[in-house]
């Protein structure tokens, strides 16, 4: 039997990167379709004359690169508000039509095709936490919503195809993600404040930092996609993952001063438009039909990031 081979668009990003590393580490053959808006080449760099790793330049708004893929992985998306919003048609089109052609493929080949949704299709939430059944608050018209109506549209699709010719998907709702391979410069919550406190540079709350997040550990979160991927039957609707523990923003900027020693400042910013004032999934879901729950506590993970943070920063 032929090696089973994975298309992964947007595999040179934070979570696409982690996601090659499980699939090759499994035995796939990997195909990476990225066209490096936020991606980074370094985080494909230990993979160079790996001959089951491939990897090609281009947008998916454009051309999806013919390969014969079991596994389609759809990650493509810039995921920081600052890199979404600096080409907001461009973001909304890397999601509608991004997906459209994984879509596309998916139906005349029968690959299985695993979609990234996002937390953001709750917007600000009115219910708290976040089930699956939730419908979401989104504002179509304000600065983010070529994210999150990008997002929803392409789950509108994603059903729609489900439905009409039984294409086999897999969609998960993701929460806030960290670790490793962020991109220390696009303005995620962790990397941002983790990357300040190791310079001494002041780390900004907007608004105070009273609005909640949950972080989700990479690894918890690539086990989570993995095992919805890999199901037997694709659940009937999209399937939160993240880490249901619940911090403010403020918290988080505490715990890393405290453990990266850092005497940065603390300086209050506004607070952006449209901005979620909370942010927690329900994963019962996902405890049920994957017997999945993230395992890695806040301050391991932290840890974990820091000292990579503090490599690169050796490193440069
Ligand atoms: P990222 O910005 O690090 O990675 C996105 C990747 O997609 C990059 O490599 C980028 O170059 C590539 N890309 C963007 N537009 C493209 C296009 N038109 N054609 C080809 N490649 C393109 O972000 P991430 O955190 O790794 O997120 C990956 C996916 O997961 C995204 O779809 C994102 O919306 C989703 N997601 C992430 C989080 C999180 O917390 N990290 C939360 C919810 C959803």
């Amino acid at each position: 039997m032929s090696r089973r081979t994975a298309l992964v668009t947007g595999g040179a990003g934070f979570l696409g990167s982690h996601l090659v590393d499980r699939l090759l580490a499994e035995g796939m053959a990997v195909v990476v379709v990225d066209d490096f808006s936020t991606g980074r080449r370094e985080n494909l760099a230990h993979l160079a004359g790996n001959p089951d790793f491939e990897l090609v330049e281009a947008d998916v708004v454009r051309t999806l690169p013919e390969v014969a893929a079991d596994e389609i992985w759809n990650l493509a998306c810039p995921a920081s508000p600052p890199r979404y919003q600096a080409d907001p048609v461009q973001t909304l089109m890397t999601s509608v039509l991004g997906v459209h052609r994984c879509l596309e493929r998916a139906r005349r080949t029968g690959a299985r095709l695993f979609h990234a949704s996002t937390s953001e299709v709750y917007g600000d939430p009115e219910l708290h936490p976040q089930p699956e059944t939730y419908r979401g608050a989104v504002n179509p018209i304000g600065p983010r919503a070529c994210y999150d109506e990008g997002k929803r549209a392409a789950e509108t699709l994603l059903f729609d195809y489900a439905r009409t010719y039984r294409t086999d998907i897999r969609v998960a709702r993701i929460f806030n993600t960290y670790g490793p391979r962020m991109d220390p410069e696009d303005g995620r919550v962790v990397s941002n404040f983790v990357v300040r406190a190791l310079a001494g540079a002041p780390l900004e709350l907007y608004g105070g930092g009273a609005q909640t997040r949950s972080f989700c550990y990479v690894d918890d979160l690539i086990e989570g996609v993995v095992r919805l991927m890999r199901s037997p039957t694709p659940p009937p609707c999209p399937v939160n993952l993240g880490n249901p523990g619940e911090f403010t923003v403020k918290a988080l900027a505490e715990m890393v001063l405290a453990m990266t020693g850092s005497r940065s400042a603390l300086v209050e910013k506004p607070m952006p438009a449209d901005d979620p004032r909370l942010r927690r999934p329900d994963i019962t879901l996902a405890r049920t039909v994957l017997g999945w729950a993230p395992q890695i506590a806040l301050a391991d993970g932290l840890r974990r990031t820091i000292d990579h943070f503090a490599a690169v920063a050796e490193r440069a």
